[in-house]
């Protein structure tokens, strides 16, 4: 079955380039069809959910960007689809879950109250013998992770011939995209030779503070950056990054600084997106000193990747606005 997903452009980067003084090609993953990555790996978990488990519907626990990509992907395979909600969705989410002919259900005060009502819709169609319906895990299902890997076979094919990036830039919430790129940088051959870097921001940082212990920290999300908001990475996900043999440095940004990056994208690049990505671009928008070290000053043959997640559909001019005088930013990302 041909995929769901795009293969997006990588383009270079000559403003960041310039910045950091290292070659910085963008993968523009905020060009897939609703918006985000997720299509990415939502697209393999659905089709393998018709194909192989003999669903013909979807539940999903998200009311952000995998809700947005679940009900997509049932879209596009004619299955029924259930988003559920919890109370703090906002209109706006509703509605574009809505328009893709989801059904919208709210439950629930926060995420885990809606996935445990998610979870037992799943249980009732099981035990009714009627549609059989499987749940749609925003982070943390291997499908999902397969289907995000793919993103790192495209860059290969789509780096100059002899190019290999010192570093890959990608934002992290629960931890699906970053076990996607792992296993994508495994599979390239890139384990020991490529530094993959997760960004997240200060109230959303559990991977950062669970390397830092070297055992899984839960947190509490103070962020704005909604999508980062994951109180603990998958457990499968941290042992890659703990025990996977891969060389990982992680990096925290201000809330300032994910919100400044995205209003230079959308000046540089002509794009929006969220916080949420604008967490992956704030190191070498803010801190290009610390990403010219970390990759080892680039060099011939050597450049950036950086991951644009996207987001994009929850973002608004207004919303970006509101972060940005909230925050004391001017509309090119300066401190006012
Ligand atoms: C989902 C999402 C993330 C985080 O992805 P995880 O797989 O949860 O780590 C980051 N940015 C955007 C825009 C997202 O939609």
């Amino acid at each position: 079955m041909e995929a769901i997903h795009l293969k997006t452009p990588l383009i270079l980067s000559r403003t960041l380039s310039d910045r950091v003084g290292v070659r910085t090609y963008l993968k523009l993953d905020n060009l897939q069809p609703t918006g985000s990555f997720k299509v990415r790996g939502m697209g393999v978990a659905t089709q393998r959910a018709k194909l192989e488990q003999d669903c013909i519907s979807l539940v999903s626990s998200s009311g952000g960007n995998a809700g947005l990509a679940t009900a997509y992907c049932g879209q596009q395979l004619g299955m029924h689809t259930t988003v559920v909600l919890p109370e703090t969705a906002t209109d706006l989410a509703k509605r574009k879950i809505a328009s893709l002919g989801a059904e919208v259900v709210v439950r629930g005060g926060h995420w885990a109250e809606s996935n445990a009502f998610a979870e037992t819709l799943v249980e009732e169609s099981r035990s009714s013998g009627g549609s059989k319906a499987v749940l749609i895990h925003p982070f943390d299902m291997p499908d999902l992770w397969e289907g995000h890997s793919t993103l790192v076979d495209e860059v290969r094919e789509q780096l100059p011939e002899g190019v290999t990036p010192s570093a890959i830039f990608a934002s992290v919430g629960g931890g699906g995209l970053l076990m996607g790129i792992l296993q994508g940088v495994k599979r390239a051959g890139w384990r020991e030779d490529v530094k993959v870097v997760p960004c997240e921001t200060f109230g959303a940082n559990a991977l950062a503070l669970s390397l830092e212990r070297n055992e899984r920290a839960e947190i509490a999300i103070t962020s704005l950056a909604k999508s980062l908001g994951a109180d603990k990475i998958g457990i499968e996900i941290l042992a890659e990054c703990l025990d996977g043999g891969y060389d990982i440095e992680p990096i925290v940004v201000t809330d300032e600084e994910a919100v400044g990056a995205c209003l230079k994208f959308a000046l540089d690049h002509g794009m929006l997106v969220e916080p949420a990505c604008g967490a992956s671009m704030a190191p070498l928008y803010y801190h290009g000193d610390r990403v010219r070290k970390l990759c080892g000053g680039g060099g011939e043959g050597r450049c950036i990747v950086v991951e644009v997640c996207g987001g994009g559909a929850f973002n608004s001019i207004e919303m970006l606005q509101g972060y940005a005088s909230a925050l004391g930013l001017d509309m090119n990302g300066n401190k006012a």
